[in-house]
Formats: structure tokens, C-alpha cells, sequence
């Protein structure tokens, strides 16, 4: 029915409006029978299955053990209680201040919102308290008030959820703000969108990317090569255009990415698409998502192979992050 009312969403919006929310539906487009996959449903409360369209396209059809289902699909293997897998694996919550993260010393994390593209399983976040520790209540000004605070923050990195799911305006708002700050030169975006929908990649985007009083770093999230088709790659071209530096960081994910083969193949993927990798993380030992789990012996023996096949720069550094710690621990 046409109610004569103008639909204001921007085309990612309506896509993610669109998403698939439930196993049922997606094993449906998959062609895919629930008891080859062992999937279950968790209720709304509990990181419910979010996959946009885009990125079920690029899964394939009647494979179960697909890398990219993998990441998404809900199974009952996340409701086996893993000692040593928590529901606040990092202790994030004793180092947030007006929803301003500062655990390092020349940058400070900003939880710009709780929304997401998708809900990958592995995610850190995925039990998060984000009602009391988001940087947008009160209209950013407490948050903004922790950044300028000291000389030594000099880097911004807008996390979340996803900060691209705001809209452009709330983020003109937002890097306005940012901007006004004397002792911050770099704003950097953590952000999965260009690789699951990368119609967020647009002109009202861009053009915030060209401002040019801050740099801007983007590290986008992809963990397999099979993500990269050719709309990530323009979007990725497209980021690159206005100046922006891009890298990439993953997760070393059992049964996804934990083959030198498949490794190699994603650097390589991002390099062609201008985008450099940066860090191969060890998963975070968050509850549920202990089949994802990879044997630190299996995964610096990969990186050794990584060195022999690839450039020194398209080695990502495999990283993990211990609560406390000014830095990531480089483990190779
Ligand atoms: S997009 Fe990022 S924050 Fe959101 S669920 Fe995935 S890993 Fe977590």
C-alpha cells in the first residue's frame, strides 16, 4: 500500500531494515536443512542472528561449513559453558569513563553506539552493557569533556557496536565536535560495515572523509577472502580516494580462517583492494564462543608460514589483548 508518506532511509538503512533476523530464514536462503548445521535461535535479549543480504550473497548454497555462515549462524555449541570464557572477557567496564574507553596512553576509544551490521558470534561485545557506558548520552559533550581533558590523548577511535551505523549527520555532529579539540589529530573508525554492507560507503560519507583537519584511519574487519567481492573493493576504492588510511584486522577463528592457505588469500585480497592487514587477533575468550578457539602453538606456526609465502608487509602481527595492558600484546 502507498501511504504517500516519502521514505527518508538511506539505501544501507533500508537494507539493514531488511536483514535476515532469524536461522530459520537464513538457512531457508541458503538452501541449507537445520539438522546439518545445529543451529538454534537465542532469544531477542541475547545476540539474536543479524545478517544483512549483501553479505548472505557471498556465502554458498548448501554448505554447511561455509566460512562466512559460520561467523553469523547461532549453534547450540554457544550454550556449552567453557571455563575460562566469560561474559566480560577484556574487563572493559573498569576503564570507561562517560562512554570513553582509556586503557592506552596516546588514544582513547569512544563507544559511539551499540548497533550493528551484523552479530558475529565471536564478538567480544556481545554481552556488553552498553545502556550505561554509550558516549552519545547527553549529546556527546560528558565524552568530549574525557578526550580534551589531557594533552596525552591524541588519536580518537570511534568504536562500538559499529559507529558507521549512525547516520552521516549524527557523525558530522560528532567529528565537528572531535575536530574542535586541540590536542587530537587522528580519528580512527573500527567498523565491519564497508565489508558487510558496503553501500554505507557513501557520498555523504565520503565527503565527511575528505574533511581534512584530523587524518583519518579506517580499520575495517574482514577474516576471509570470500568477503571480498567486488562492491567491498569499491568501496574500499572509493575511501581511499579522499585520502583515508585503511587496514584491516581479523579474527583467528577455528574452522574459518585457520589455514595459512586461506590467510594468505585474504592479504592478498585486501592488498588489491588497498587495504593493508594489520592484526591477526587471538579471540577473546568470551562466553559461547569457545569452538572458535585456535591453539596459540597452530596459530604462531601460522604466521611462520605467512612469512614464507607473503611480503613482510602483508604479514599481519598476531595480537592479543590482555585487560590491563597499555597495548596489545604482540605474541608474532
Ligand atoms: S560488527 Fe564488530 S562490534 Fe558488531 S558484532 Fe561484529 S565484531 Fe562485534
Amino acid at each position: 500500500m502507498n501511504t504517500g508518506k516519502k521514505n527518508n532511509k538511506e539505501g544501507w538503512q533500508q537494507a539493514l531494515q531488511n536483514a535476515i533476523r532469524s536461522p530459520k530464514e537464513l538457512l531457508k536462503t541458503l538452501e541449507l536443512e537445520p539438522k546439518n548445521t545445529q543451529a538454534y535461535d537465542p532469544k531477542r535479549t541475547e545476540f539474536p542472528l543479524l545478517v544483512p543480504h549483501s553479505f548472505v550473497k557471498r556465502m554458498r548454497k548448501r554448505d554447511p561449513k561455509d566460512p562466512l555462515l559460520l561467523q553469523v549462524l547461532p549453534t547450540k555449541k554457544e550454550q556449552l559453558s567453557v571455563p575460562g570464557f566469560t561474559r566480560n572477557p577484556l574487563l572493559e567496564t573498569s576503564f570507561i569513563t562517560n562512554g570513553v574507553v582509556k586503557k592506552y596512553l596516546s588514544r582513547a576509544l569512544l563507544l559511539a553506539t551499540e548497533a550493528c551490521p551484523v552479530h558475529c558470534r565471536y564478538c567480544f561485545r556481545r554481552f556488553f552493557p552498553y545502556s550505561n557506558n554509550l558516549a552519545s548520552t547527553g549529546n556527546w559533550e560528558n565524552a568530549l569533556a574525557e578526550l580534551g581533558n589531557t594533552d596525552e590523548t591524541r588519536e580518537v577511535i570511534l568504536s562500538g557496536g559499529d559507529p558507521l551505523s549512525l547516520s552521516n549527520r549524527r557523525l558530522e555532529e560528532l567529528i565537528t565536535k572531535i575536530e574542535l579539540l586541540k590536542n587530537i589529530t587522528t580519528l580512527r573508525v573500527h567498523t565491519r560495515f564497508p565489508v558487510i554492507l558496503p553501500n554505507r560507503v557513501d557520498n555523504g560519507l565520503l565527503k565527511l572523509f575528505s574533511r581534512k583537519k584530523l587524518k583519518i584511519v579506517v580499520v575495517i574487519h574482514s577474516n576471509h577472502a570470500q568477503e571480498i567481492d567486488e562492491s567491498v573493493y569499491d568501496s574500499m576504492q572509493a575511501l581511499s580516494s579522499t585520502g583515508t588510511h585503511l587496514f584491516n584486522q581479523s579474527v583467528l577463528l577455528r574452522d574459518v580462517n585457520d589455514n595459512a592457505s586461506q590467510l594468505e588469500a585474504l592479504s592478498r585480497k585486501l592488498f588489491e583492494s588497498s587495504v593493508i592487514p594489520y592484526y591477526l587477533n587471538i579471540l577473546d575468550p568470551v562466553e559461547g564462543s569457545a569452538h572458535f578457539e585456535v591453539d596459540i602453538n597452530k596459530a604462531k606456526q601460522l604466521i611462520k608460514e605467512l612469512r614464507q609465502r607473503l611480503p613482510g608487509y602483508l604479514v599481519p602481527r598476531l595480537v592479543r589483548e590482555i585487560p590491563g595492558e597499555l597495548s596489545k600484546k604482540i605474541i608474532a
